[in-house]
């Protein structure tokens, strides 16, 4: 790989000068494509390239507009990644991975529909140009709202987790504490940041939230670990940046992503300086490795047909543990470096934006999983039963509750002194407190409807045999007129959605229903209730 901080100025000239060429000719291209409609003028000024990353060819990135940008700009990106102990040279090839990418594509693709237009897109505040959602920095409640409303949409199109807001709800925690701690220290984080955001918004890449270090023995604090690198650290301070060891566990849609923003896991003690850093890397920088999480079922997404369940889109997010090995990172991209004071309030921003999420995306989901419930039961000829009518309209109820969580968490939203707005966050927390719980009964209802034939139907390859495909197709017949083959894709959806790996995201994602119950503890403000409640019975 060259070393993409330290190109000649010439040679970066001419690669920009090509780079803003050829994304010139490809837009105009765009433009007779009536799907680009809301391509506008002015999106001929965003290939004014802010990029500060490169491929390993020493090309800067493009603007990434269509679906098909994006797979490109993967493939470009070479990044280290390994996925069952192999290095995957092109992600966006692997059986694996790609049902992932499509997911996360279509965070690109419904941005250029003029139907979503308003929900897909947002006017950037530092630039005024038109952006994708999910690299804007929230100006009003009306945007807090659109973003669970879009999620919602995204959901409905994928029926899994499409990645892209963690790198979202990363930029906006940053970018509001930041502020604060330039207020106090006058580092110039908030500066730095500013131009980091614009590079995002102008090249439309995804961003990977890296928050979740790997944390070793819970009981003890990263200076007293066995091993440093338990949580991520700065090894070495230099004129032009910071060296960097450690890891980022869970990294949802971290192999499919362009850039991660480390953030610190948890609070920080004085001793724990060099654990407080934020900063932003380019995941194809030198050191950098990404080894992919095994998934519930991962043998039948290298199969095609009915027993993937949902054979585009894949389950949930597709994580990986993310490894810094020494990675060089310059003073332009580091925006905390050392203030652990600061820790807490950013983790604590970082995670209520990413519950405010879950009512919005879960609840979507879970549109999906009524329907395939509702689905099924017609095949089989139960769906006018009392009971069954009863299930599913229990099932509403708890997907509607969890989507009113997340729309009354950014109606109570506020604007912070960044100017950024934020989400009620005790409202956002109990609302991923109530995914941890309503999605699982949620999966409990429809394995009842279902029956138990999700755990105990044939392959797609008996209902395709010569010998016993007959049996199959007469054995697992239901309501009259509804082929075998509809029944089993119904019944696979529900098997991916409601098991395994989609049934433990939901707990542990955005942070394990114990993290809720600190918050409750911290925002509850149980004083105040217990002077209500004396107030009322004459106690003073
Ligand atoms: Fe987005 Fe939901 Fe996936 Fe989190 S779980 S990244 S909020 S889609």
């Amino acid at each position: 790989m060259i070393d993409y901080w330290k190109m000649d100025h010439w040679l970066l000239l001419v690669l920009i000068n090509g780079c803003i060429r050829a994304c010139a000719d490809k837009n105009l291209n765009q433009t007779k494509d009536p799907h680009r409609s809301i391509i506008r003028e002015s999106d001929f000024e965003s290939l004014i390239d802010w990029s500060t990353s490169f491929n390993d060819k020493g090309e800067k990135m493009k603007r990434i507009v269509k679906k098909e940008d994006y797979i490109q700009s993967l493939k470009d990106l070479h990044h280290m990644v390994y996925y069952n102990g192999k290095r995957v040279e092109d992600v966006t090839g692997h059986p694996a991975l790609r049902p992932h990418i499509n997911a996360a594509a279509l965070t690109y693709e419904l941005a250029l529909r003029p139907e979503y237009e308003e929900l897909m897109t947002a006017t950037s505040h530092l630039t005024g140009k038109k952006i994708n959602r999910f690299t804007h920095i929230h100006q009003s409640v009306d945007d807090l709202i659109k973003k669970v409303q879009m999620l919602r949409l995204i959901a409905h199109e994928t029926g899994t987790c499409f990645q892209r807001c963690v790198g979202f709800d990363g930029l906006n925690a940053v970018y509001m504490t930041t502020y604060d701690v330039d207020q106090k220290y006058k580092k110039g984080y908030f500066e730095r940041l500013k131009q980091y955001l614009i590079h995002i918004q102008e090249s439309n890449a995804m961003v990977v939230g890296g928050m979740t270090d790997p944390k070793g023995d819970r009981s003890l604090p990263p200076t007293k670990q066995s091993d440093p690198d338990l949580f991520t650290h700065v090894v070495e301070r230099r004129p032009d940046g910071i060296v960097i060891r450690g890891a980022k566990a869970h990294q949802t849609g971290a192999v499919n992503s362009h850039e991660i923003l480390i953030m610190p896991t948890q609070a920080m003690r004085e001793d724990e300086r060099d654990y407080a850093l934020v900063c932003a890397l380019p995941l194809n920088a030198p050191g950098v490795i990404l080894i992919f999480g095994r998934q519930t079922n991962e043998e039948r997404k290298f199969e095609e047909g009915i027993d993937i369940g949902n054979p585009e889109f894949g389950l949930v997010g597709g994580e990986a543990l993310v490894v810094f090995e020494d990675v060089f990172v310059p003073w332009e991209r580091v925006f905390l470096c050392g203030e652990y004071d600061m820790a807490g309030i950013l983790v604590e921003r970082f995670a209520t934006l990413h519950r405010q999420n879950y009512g919005g995306c879960k609840g979507g989901v879970s549109d999906i999983l009524i329907g395939a419930s509702a689905l099924a039961a017609e095949f089989q000829g139960t769906a006018n039963a009392s009971h069954i009518k009863d299930k599913l309209a229990d099932m509403i109820h708890l997907a509607e509750t969890i989507y009113a969580g997340s729309v009354a968490c950014s109606a109570m939203g506020y604007k912070t002194p960044s100017g950024a707005y934020y989400p009620d966050p005790l409202l956002a927390n109990t609302t991923k407190h109530n995914v941890t719980r309503h999605i699982y009964e949620i999966a409990r209802l429809a394995h009842d409807i279902a029956g138990g034939i999700i755990a105990t139907m044939p392959f797609q390859g008996d209902l395709e045999s010569s010998e016993v495909g007959h049996y199959v197709k007469k054995y697992l017949a239901g309501a009259k007129d509804v082929p075998v083959e509809t029944r089993m894709k119904i019944l696979r959806l529900i098997e991916n959605m409601s098991g395994g790996t989609a049934l433990a995201e939901s707990m542990h994602g955005a942070g394990s229903p114990q993290t809720q119950k600190v918050m409750y503890g911290r925002l509850g403000n149980l004083e105040q209730k217990k002077r209500w409640a004396k107030r009322l019975v004459g106690i003073d």
